[in-house]
């Protein structure tokens, strides 16, 4: 049995896939929530506030797939797409669908930019949506 050592050529493989845990941390970021705001929608009573919070932090880890990622309505806590998330979850890279590779945004989904318009792809930034760009040209990055 041969055991070969791969190793990534970013110039030759493009960038890093976006996983499915980076999707719901990238989604909630983007949300401008951290871990213990995005568990608020999901307890009512103080005693469930640690394990809400818990679970959330599983779901961003690395190689947690979440089976049923719809029963878990992340939606309610912020812009989430369980189908994009199966997607990377269940098919190959090269049928991943094109996400901001900073915020995960698709071009499917409605989302104002920081200047008031609709959010589409950046046309200085590869890769970058416009509300990502527009937040990197206000940071002084491009
Ligand atoms: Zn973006």
């Amino acid at each position: 049995m041969r055991h070969d050592v791969v190793q990534r050529e970013p110039d030759l493989l493009g960038p890093e896939p976006i996983r499915p845990w980076n999707y719901i941390k990238m989604r909630r970021r983007a949300a401008g929530l951290t871990i213990e705001q995005a568990a608020k929608p999901f307890y009512q009573r103080p005693d469930h506030r640690a394990c809400c919070e818990a679970n959330l932090r599983t779901f961003e880890m690395p190689q947690v797939r979440v089976k049923d990622v719809r029963a878990l309505d992340l939606p309610r806590a912020f812009p989430f797409d369980a189908g994009i998330y199966e997607m990377l979850r269940d098919l190959p890279q090269d049928e991943h669908p094109r996400l901001c590779v900073r915020c995960g945004w698709d071009e499917w989904t409605p989302q104002a930019d920081r200047e008031g318009g609709d959010t589409t792809w950046s046309g200085d930034l590869p890769g970058h949506c416009t509300r990502c760009e527009q937040d990197a040209r206000r940071k002084g990055a491009l």
